[in-house]
């Protein structure tokens, strides 16, 4: 057990975790072989407040791969290079609403765009907005170098899972489905060849793919807790404004579709991940990071959704 906030909200966050931790039920992910080779035992919680300070408890620097998780993370950068001039406006080419529907469902809004940013037709749209021009390799390090910042810029904590992006890349068919599905509608910006589709696609798995601790997602929520300010190395990552979508569109459609029961009764933006991880964001407080790989029905961690 790690604290570095006061006592009060360690024993707080360690009686939460003692009292999820007896949880057992779900299963792990298995529509790939890599994440059902995942321990069901683990559990770890890291919580970073707005100034910084890091608590954390169980298997906080377990590794796991972010999935979806990495959605909003992506739909900040897409964004911030939108507003930097260097990138095509976001919401020309994906909505804001709820789907109400699966999150890998073959449905676009009456615009022809996927709805929201969280679901993968929305996430495959983001990840082509992420430097289409640049070559694949330059675009993954965009994306990296992005995370790091929002985590605090710690060298060596950020990874990236080269058997769940084959595994990804290799069981794609909803997801290359998806994207050709959207570019019949016109969903992209231009028309992009088999070849560009491809490497969107991949840039899509890869962001998947990257592996964090609760502890650094914590952090990566406590920036976007702090107006998008990382809160351990002070630098401004992403403007207020595009935080405040962010959490909007979290608040709606973070948790697959049980976004809105998860709004009634937790009331706070959050994004879970197929792997198990959640990110819960407390505006103005802290952000916490909570991985268990058992999921339930909706593809949310069962102790995760428990501990929120
Ligand atoms: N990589 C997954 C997919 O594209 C996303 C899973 C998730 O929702 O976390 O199907």
């Amino acid at each position: 057990r790690r604290q570095t906030t006061g006592d009060a909200l360690h024993s707080l966050l360690s009686d939460l975790f003692e009292e999820v931790r007896h949880e057992c039920s779900g299963s792990v992910a298995d529509y790939i072989p890599q994440l059902a080779q995942a321990d069901p035992a683990l559990f770890g919680v890291a919580f970073c407040d707005v100034h910084g300070r890091i608590s954390a408890v169980g298997d906080s620097r377990a590794t796991y791969c972010l999935q979806s998780t990495s959605k909003p993370l992506n739909y900040c950068l897409a964004r911030n290079l939108q507003a930097a001039g260097r990138g095509a406006p976001v919401h020309e080419h994906v909505g804001f609403e709820p789907s109400g529907r699966a999150f890998n469902e073959f449905c676009l809004n009456a615009q022809g765009l996927p709805h929201n940013p969280l679901i993968n037709a929305g996430a495959i749209i983001v990840a082509s907005l992420i430097e289409p021009a640049k070559e694949p390799a330059a675009r993954f390090d965009e994306v990296i170098g992005f995370y790091r910042r929002l985590s605090g810029g710690g060298a060596g904590n950020i990874g990236f899972d080269n058997g769940v992006f084959l595994s990804e890349k290799h069981h794609a068919d909803r997801n290359v489905a998806l994207a050709y599905h959207m570019r019949q509608h016109g969903a992209f910006d231009g028309y992009p060849t088999p070849s560009q589709l491809q490497d969107h696609l991949d840039l899509y798995f890869q962001t998947c793919s990257v592996t964090i601790n609760s502890e650094v997602g914590a952090v990566m929520a406590a920036t976007l807790a702090n107006h998008g300010t990382c809160p351990t190395s002070g630098e401004a990552v992403v403007s207020p404004y595009i935080v405040k979508d962010v959490l909007s569109i979290m608040h709606g459609c973070g948790m697959y579709d049980f976004s809105g029961q998860f709004g009634f009764t937790v009331g706070l933006p959050a994004k879970s991940g197929v792997s198990g991880a959640v990110m819960l964001v407390v505006p103005g407080v802290g952000g916490f990071c909570i991985y268990s790989p058992r999921l339930d029905e909706h593809g949310n961690s069962v102790r995760g959704l428990a501990f929120c």
